[in-house]
This record gives C-alpha cells, sequence and structure tokens, in this order.
C-alpha cells in the first residue's frame, strides 16, 4: 500500500482538482467566488496523531452542513436518543436537501433525518441554553475542545446573508411548528441554525472534528471522553446514510465510511479507529457535495482500503 504522506496529499489533490470543473460554488456565500472555483485543500490526522496536510489546506469556510453532526452530537447529549428521535426521524431520503414537501406525505410529519435542513432545524431547537446566544456559545466551548483551538468564531457577515435570504429555512420552521414537530420558539431554533451554519472551520478543524468521532469521543491531546461512544455511532450511522445529502447512498457504496458535506465545499470524513479527514473544495454539485472533494474521499477510500465493509483477505 503506498505511504498516506504529504507527497501522496499533494498528488492526489492535483488529480482530483480537475473535477472542481464539474461544480459550482456558491455565489449567495460571502466570501466564496469564481476564485475559489478550483480550491482544494485536505487535511489528515491519523489516529497517534500524525497530521498530513496538502493544497488550499488553510482556506476557511463556514461549517454549514457540517454542523448538522455537532448540533446532533448536543441535542444527543442534552435530551438523549429517544426525545432527539421523536422529533426527528434517522432514515435517508430521495428529495433535495431542502424539500419541503417530505413534510407532507408522511404521517408523523417529522423531517426524516437531522442531516437536512428541517431535521437540523428541529434539532437546533433541542439545544439546551438560556438564550440563543448562550447555545451558540456551548457548540463554539464544544468545538474549540474538539479541535483544540483557542479560537473559534462565527463569520457574521454569512451569518446576516443566510438570515436575510433565509425564507426557504423559515418555511421549513414554521411549517414543522404548525405540526407540533418543533414545540419551542421558532425564531431561535432558526437563529440558531443560522449561526451555526455561519461558524468558521479550515480543513485542520474538520479533520480535527472527523478524529474526536474516530476516536470515539475522546478530547486530543487527553484521554477524556466528553460525549458517549454510543450517541457517536448513533451519528456516524447517520452520517453514512444520509450525511452526502441525496448522494449519501453512492458514497457509501465508493468510499465506505461516514462523511458529512455543507455546501461551502466542506467535508468531514470520519474513518473509525483509523482517522479523521478534512476536505474543503467550494465547487459543488447540484446535490450540495464538493466535486473535487468528493473525488478526494473516494481515491483516499481506494489507495487506502478505507472502506469499512472492506475484507483484507478478500481484496
Ligand atoms: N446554509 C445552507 C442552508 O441552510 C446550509 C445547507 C448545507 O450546507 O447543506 O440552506
Amino acid at each position: 500500500m503506498k505511504a498516506l504522506d504529504e507527497a501522496y496529499l499533494e498528488d492526489a489533490i492535483e488529480e482530483c482538482r480537475l473535477f472542481a470543473a464539474n461544480g459550482e460554488v456558491l455565489s449567495n456565500l460571502p466570501g466564496l467566488n469564481q476564485t475559489n472555483q478550483n480550491h482544494l485543500g485536505a487535511t489528515i490526522i491519523k489516529l497517534d496523531g500524525e497530521t498530513v496536510s496538502a493544497g488550499d489546506c488553510h482556506d476557511t469556510i463556514t461549517l454549514q452542513s457540517c454542523s448538522k453532526i455537532i448540533s446532533l452530537l448536543l441535542a444527543l447529549n442534552d435530551y438523549g436518543k429517544e426525545r432527539v428521535f421523536q422529533t426527528v426521524g434517522m432514515e435517508p431520503m430521495q428529495d433535495f436537501f431542502n424539500s419541503i414537501s417530505h413534510l407532507e406525505m408522511y404521517e408523523d410529519q417529522k423531517p426524516m433525518n437531522p442531516m437536512i435542513n428541517a431535521g437540523a432545524i428541529a434539532v437546533a431547537s433541542l439545544i439546551k441554553g438560556k438564550s440563543v446566544e448562550d447555545r451558540l456559545e456551548r457548540i463554539i466551548e464544544l468545538l474549540k475542545k474538539i479541535t483544540d483551538k483557542e479560537e473559534i468564531v462565527m463569520n457574521k457577515e454569512v451569518y446576516e446573508a443566510e438570515k436575510q435570504s433565509g425564507s426557504r429555512n423559515r418555511a421549513l420552521a414554521y411549517f414543522m411548528k404548525s405540526t407540533g414537530t418543533l414545540v419551542t420558539n421558532v425564531e431561535e431554533a432558526l437563529d440558531l441554525y443560522f449561526r451555526f451554519n455561519a461558524i468558521e472551520v479550515d480543513c485542520y478543524d474538520l479533520a480535527k472534528i472527523a478524529l474526536f468521532f474516530a476516536r470515539g469521543g475522546v478530547l486530543p491531546n487527553s484521554d477524556e471522553k466528553i460525549i458517549s461512544a454510543r450517541h457517536l455511532r448513533t451519528i456516524e450511522a447517520i452520517m453514512m446514510t444520509s450525511g452526502m445529502y441525496n448522494e449519501s447512498g453512492r458514497f457509501a457504496v465508493e468510499a465506505g465510511f461516514p462523511c458529512k458535506s455543507g455546501v461551502s465545499g466542506g467535508i468531514v470524513g470520519v474513518v473509525p479507529n483509523r482517522m479523521g479527514i478534512g476536505v474543503i473544495g467550494p465547487a459543488i454539485d447540484k446535490k450540495g457535495n464538493s466535486t473535487a472533494g468528493g473525488a478526494l474521499i473516494r481515491k483516499l477510500s481506494l489507495d487506502f482500503k478505507l472502506n469499512l465493509f472492506e475484507i483484507d483477505h478478500l481484496s
């Protein structure tokens, strides 16, 4: 097997960068524009802490949908599995990530899973705290611990822009209010959701988040376990089935490990017991996934046998 070192990653990124041509950078997010079209960066942190970075790995983006795994983490911690999944399902879906129609189609009218917008807004309503600021602070503090960084900030400009253009998310939230799925203050749940999306990260942060999952909830540089491994397993299973929007099946087959993407081009890739992968490639496809980033995830899986369903002696 090849060595997963900087030279390998640099070459792999150059190869996968070509796939950026198949995607487009979302133009309504402040800070992202066509100059980011061909950017691709990655950081991989192995279980022993060895870190490999290459490409445009110092670019920063906002967490967007990758935040959905962190808010789910807190909600599970705050309320436990039973209560959380009374409000949101855990099934994959066919519809686009901002679908409204599915809310009306099923009897219990709750969002299919926590990785789509409706589900994440419902999850945001389950984060404990005195105020929206207080709840955001809890997420930021958790992220600081997970990434071992002193500063994690929310991008105000992105937050304001998403709030301004958030009619679709508002519609999802108010629909859920009308059906009784969302029982707390709707505007607060939405506000928190917009703030989560706007938290700034780079490849290293995404890799650290992934590593936290891959190590079963143990903090970096310590043995302190802050989230139960049971909750992490639940989230990883949902990432595997729904984390890449309506392309999750393809990623389950072709990568074979849990991933979560965001529309700003980030991907968190969790290889349990082996490594955490953070990728940023802002050109995304129609389904919301980074085209070059997705290619890199698939290549890493093939080259290093990361597929969880791999059976050594048969490959
Ligand atoms: N800002 C996006 C939205 O709420 C986030 C979605 C995503 O990354 O998938 O529509």
